[in-house]
């Protein structure tokens, strides 16, 4: 009978132990995507960009002999309906992390298991999975150089090659079309624009990876540089799995060892992302509310509609910087990490809004959201998180352009007013943005929305205010 490998984060076909197990086997292989209530609950640009990974992974299946089954509704019903057409009696997964997904796998495995079927879980997701990981007590880590220490020289398994063929089931069961699923609706314009910037699926991440590789070197000393490609990109593939932790690891390792000096700068970043799903994993409320519960009760401003956020969300907060970096967003699907930090540090500090309203912001917008890096980027900006940047030590979103943007070329690029010719990224802008809004780059540049000084002062006697609480 055939086995049901069930994509879920993991679109690729190497360094996947999931398949790499069914393919050992033996045993015809079914490919199956299932559109759940998780799925529908994306936000826009992550479910649109999810939308493109499924269509490169069906496309790479192909070339392998093999299809890619899409269904649509609760999984586990999606699951009994295929292994009652099939006769398939096992399914395969990467395992997910995330509290919802973790409650809906343990009722699929423990349903499954009591109509006598076999439902497998394998890592492939990370390269440290959360149990796995301890301080010397046995506790959690809560303090990310710790846990850098701790596996940074630890033996990460070798990645599986992609197998040659998968070997196909005598009869293919329906599969539904991925364009009825209408995943980039919400994308509205936006798409026509992000799509120019984004090449999905694990042959592109593969590529990306090597072309990063060149540039390692540079890595610790450029990270920061706003304007200037240096970082990998990679975050989008990592997301929705279309490369694999551990290839990227193992790359990185391997150019350490003939020499390179960026790899360490590199893998301790690599290693933030696992921190952030082990927070999420031993503490999940990460995702939800402030990770140190004394900034409960913070007086942030929680209305989405105040001029001031709006503001912000439009990226037209007058400050070149932050608004540069917010339309980075809508034109790439991305943002230069400094730019996140930036942008957040500005919203829940001189703005003093919560940054749950800039969690879901960026959970609607990037391409590469992740819940577990997301959260916790914006509790660590807003001092909320563990291991966090103290409150107190509110960016100067000016001195930040001068610092990581000396020659204001970032500023530039995504920011179109006051300039006589701007370049073609800054007009994108006004193509992705709703045309109800009505802007052009012929406009004035906003004023500031809030003025440093005073947002400053502000964001600084409320935390005042809490201390003495
Ligand atoms: P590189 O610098 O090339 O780093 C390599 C990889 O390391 C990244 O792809 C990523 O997987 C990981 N990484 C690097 N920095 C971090 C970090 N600070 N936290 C966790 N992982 C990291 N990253 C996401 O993947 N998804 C998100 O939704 C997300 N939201 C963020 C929100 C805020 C407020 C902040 C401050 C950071 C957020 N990050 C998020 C982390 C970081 O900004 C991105 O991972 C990074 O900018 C991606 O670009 P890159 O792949 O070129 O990174």
């Amino acid at each position: 009978s055939p086995i049901l490998i069930w994509f879920r984060q993991d679109l690729r076909l190497s360094d996947l132990p999931a398949l790499s197990a069914a393919v050992r086997s033996g045993r015809p292989i079914i490919p199956v995507f299932i559109r759940d209530s998780l799925v529908d609950g994306l936000g826009a640009a992550p479910k649109w960009r999810l939308g493109l990974g499924l269509a490169a992974l069906a496309q790479h299946l192909e070339r392998k002999g093999s299809k890619l089954v899409l269904r649509s509704g609760p999984a586990l019903d999606a699951l009994k309906a295929l292994i009652s057409e099939t006769g398939a009696q096992e399914v395969y997964w990467s395992r997910a992390y995330d509290p919802d997904a973790i409650a809906r796998d343990t009722g699929i495995k423990s349903a499954l298991a009591e109509l006598g079927l076999t439902a497998k879980s394998f890592a492939g997701h990370l390269l440290f999975e959360p149990w796995t990981v301890a301080t010397k007590t046995g506790a959690p880590f809560r303090v990310f150089t710790p846990m850098w220490r701790a596996v940074a020289q630890r033996d990460v398994p070798s990645p599986d090659p992609a197998p040659e063929r998968l070997a196909a089931p005598t009869h293919w069961p329906a599969s539904e079309h991925l364009d009825d699923w209408g995943l980039g609706h919400a994308m509205r314009r936006g798409a026509g624009i992000v799509g120019q910037h984004v090449q999905a699926g694990e042959t592109a991440a593969e590529a990306r990876l090597d072309a990063f590789m060149e540039r390692l070197d540079a890595y610790p000393a450029q990270r920061d540089a706003l304007a200037d490609d240096t970082t990998s990109h990679l975050s989008e593939y990592l997301a929705l799995g279309e490369i694999g932790p551990r290839t990227v690891w193992h790359r990185v390792k391997g150019a350490a060892l003939i020499g390179s000096t960026g790899a360490d700068a590199f893998l301790r970043q690599l290693v933030w992302r696992e921190f952030a799903y082990h927070l999420m994993y031993h503490t999940p409320h990460l995702l939800t509310r402030n990770w140190r519960q004394e900034w409960d009760g913070f007086p942030w401003n929680e209305d989405i509609e105040t001029p001031e956020v709006r503001a912000w969300m439009t990226a037209r907060t007058g400050i070149p910087v932050v608004d540069a970096g917010l339309r980075e967003m809508y034109v790439t699907g991305r943002m230069h990490n400094r730019a996140r930090m930036i942008v957040a540090s500005y919203l829940t500090k001189h703005l003093m809004t919560h940054w749950k309203i800039g969690m879901d912001w960026f959970a609607d917008g990037l391409v590469d959201w992740d819940a577990a890096s997301n959260a916790m980027g914006w509790q660590w900006v807003a001092g909320s998180g563990p291991d966090a940047a103290p409150f107190f030590r509110i960016f100067n979103p000016q001195t930040q352009a001068e610092k990581f943007d000396p020659t204001g070329a970032y500023v530039r690029r995504w920011v179109a007013e006051g300039q006589s010719d701007p370049p073609e990224t800054a007009l994108a802008y006004f193509e992705a943005i709703p045309r109800s809004w009505n802007l052009s780059p012929n406009d004035a540049y906003p004023r500031p929305v809030v003025d440093l000084k005073v947002g400053r002062a502000r964001a600084l006697a409320a935390y005042e205010g809490r201390k003495d609480q």
